[in-house]
């Protein structure tokens, strides 16, 4: 089997050829056939994440163990099972659930992997699906993804898992007005296609790239804003129906996107902050107090979410997001694009149009 892993953090991804993987107890070997490049990925190959005030959570003191295959959004086909992993159809393409946790704690058995204490993540603390080959603990962890493209269906496993969770976050009473979404990237793009799979007001984007910007219009956008304009509140106000926002989803995670949040941010708003970009909160403490909001973070998805978001992809209800495929061996390329801002949508490694 081929990987493209991380050797050292800060360095660029090596193609690594490994022995054909073999399965024991309850697991699942898939061959690769569509693997989602995400944001987290490049915080991966960099080694860590800005916490803001000169901080940094370093990966390589959390435990990370290197060489690590990356990749959190997989589908693939079933090439071999355990003893015990039970009956699989092999003919089939399945959307890996890579949040997985240990299985056995009380968080674990409520449902909620991707909160258990000792997670065991693909592509981040276990190998992932940047590879011909992937390893699953268990077939828990897998969807069948019907007649979904799997290029399409791939990106399901992040962007759409996590826009889905964050989203079932703000409760029904938040969704009488249209939402700001800040970040037309995967996850803002995915967030558009959702709301109006589940007959939501669309919502209205903000984002600095002017070619973020025409996508979202054309993912479905009410409208769109220029984070730098100078009447930016007033233009978030007038767009978000004459007033300010209620639900506000920050899919960047910066200090001036939590700004711009914060200050568009009706009286008991909600702001979910679901991105992953780096600093610190820049809020006033007597603000929240004084605008009575409610501000809070969002991680990936549970089990259960991922289900339920699965079987309404599966009813085509989602309109695919844009997404672009490139070669598996072009995975340290994909990911330099993906770091310039030079991907709109979702960019998908196959290890089928390897050349
Ligand atoms: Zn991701
Ligand atoms: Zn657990």
């Amino acid at each position: 089997m081929q990987c493209q892993c991380i050797q050292h953090f800060g360095q660029p991804l090596i193609q690594d050829e490994r022995p054909d993987m073999t399965p024991t107890g309850t697991e699942v070997i898939l061959e690769v056939t569509a693997a989602g490049v995400c944001h987290t990925d490049l915080h991966m190959r960099e080694g860590g994440v800005d916490l803001g005030r000169g901080e940094r959570l370093n990966y390589a003191d959390r435990g990370i163990k290197l060489p690590l295959t990356v990749g959190h959004e997989t589908v693939g086909r079933v090439i071999a099972a355990g003893p015990d992993a039970g009956e699989i159809d092999m003919t089939r393409n399945y959307v890996v659930f890579p949040w997985c946790g240990c299985g056995a704690c009380d968080v674990c058995r409520q449902g909620d992997e991707n909160l258990c204490a000792t997670p065991r993540y693909l592509g981040i603390h276990v190998d992932g699906g940047y590879a011909t080959q992937l390893r699953i603990a268990h077939p828990r962890y897998l969807f069948d993804i019907g007649d979904l493209d799997p290029a399409r269906a791939a990106p399901l496993a992040c962007s759409g898992l996590t826009t889905f969770s964050a989203l079932k976050k703000l409760g029904d009473s938040y969704f009488d007005q249209p939402p700001l979404l800040i970040g037309a990237g995967g996850l803002g793009l995915m967030c558009i296609r959702l709301l109006a799979a589940l007959g939501a007001k669309a919502p209205v984007v903000a984002d600095i790239d002017p070619a973020k910007r025409a996508a979202a219009l054309e993912a479905g956008a009410a409208a769109v804003i220029d984070p730098a304009s100078p009447d930016v509140l007033s233009e978030i106000a007038s767009a978000c129906g004459g007033t300010p926002p209620r639900a506000i989803l920050d899919f960047v995670g910066a200090e001036a996107t939590a700004k711009l949040a914060f200050n568009a941010l009706a009286r008991n708003g909600k702001l979910v902050t679901v991105g992953l970009f780096g600093g610190a909160a820049p809020w006033s403490l007597p603000m929240i107090t004084l605008k009575s909001v409610h501000i809070m973070g969002s991680y990936v998805g549970s089990l259960t979410e991922f289900a339920e978001l699965i079987e309404i992809a599966r009813s085509g209800a989602i309109d695919a997001i844009p997404s672009t495929v490139f070669p598996l061996d072009k995975a340290e390329e994909t990911l330099n694009l993906l770091e310039e801002g030079k991907i709109v949508g979702r960019a998908v490694l196959s290890p089928a149009t390897q050349v």
